[in-house]
């Protein structure tokens, strides 16, 4: 099937609220396979499968060097308080910064059916709950502050009335491509 396109802001599928996988099978490994490849081409560090226009609750993600998938994940716990420069493979080339917990305790299964909790902080974290965001229709940019959301007004229109067109490369700055 081949790496899939990434949706960018302004299409539909981004804003809905994604259902839940009833089953882990083989049609998903190959999905799965086929996201990884997107997330590493982009390249970013997280792909939510609305991203790819799959309105499932599940991501892939890569932390430390390992690829890993988590599927219909929930946030069991958040603690503390974090400010980072947080960017998204579905609103290119801009980035924020948000606050958002520090520590998650982040439940979920794996490709094999077993259930896995992960305790995360900071960046990982970061990347947990940004993903999160996206199997439930919202885009870091309904994180902005008033000020930062005037500022990006125009680039993000700009973003938004964009045809679909191949997904373009983006630099991965220190904080930026989170997926
Ligand atoms: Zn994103």
């Amino acid at each position: 099937m081949g790496p899939y396109r990434i949706r960018i802001i302004g299409d539909p599928v981004l804003k809905q609220r994604a259902t839940e996988v009833a089953d882990i099978d083989g049609s998903l490994v190959a999905i799965v396979d086929d996201m990884l490849t997107t997330m590493y081409n982009a390249p970013g560090m997280g792909l939510a499968a609305p991203q790819v226009g799959i309105q499932k609750r599940f991501f892939v993600y890569d932390w430390d060097d390992r690829a890993g998938v988590l599927i219909n994940p929930v946030i069991e716990e958040s603690r503390g308080e974090w400010v980072f420069e947080e960017g998204c493979l579905s609103v290119p080339g801009l980035h924020w910064e948000i606050v958002r917990p520090k520590e998650i305790l982040i439940s979920g299964y794996d490709l094999d059916g077993n259930q896995v909790q992960i305790e995360a902080d900071e960046v990982e974290a970061r990347l947990f709950q940004h993903e999160l965001d996206h199997l439930d229709g919202v885009l870091l940019v309904e994180h902005l502050t008033d000020e930062q959301r005037k500022e990006a007004r125009r680039a993000l229109r700009e973003l938004a009335l964009r045809e679909p067109a191949p997904p373009r490369q983006v630099g991965l700055g220190a904080s930026l491509g989170l997926g």
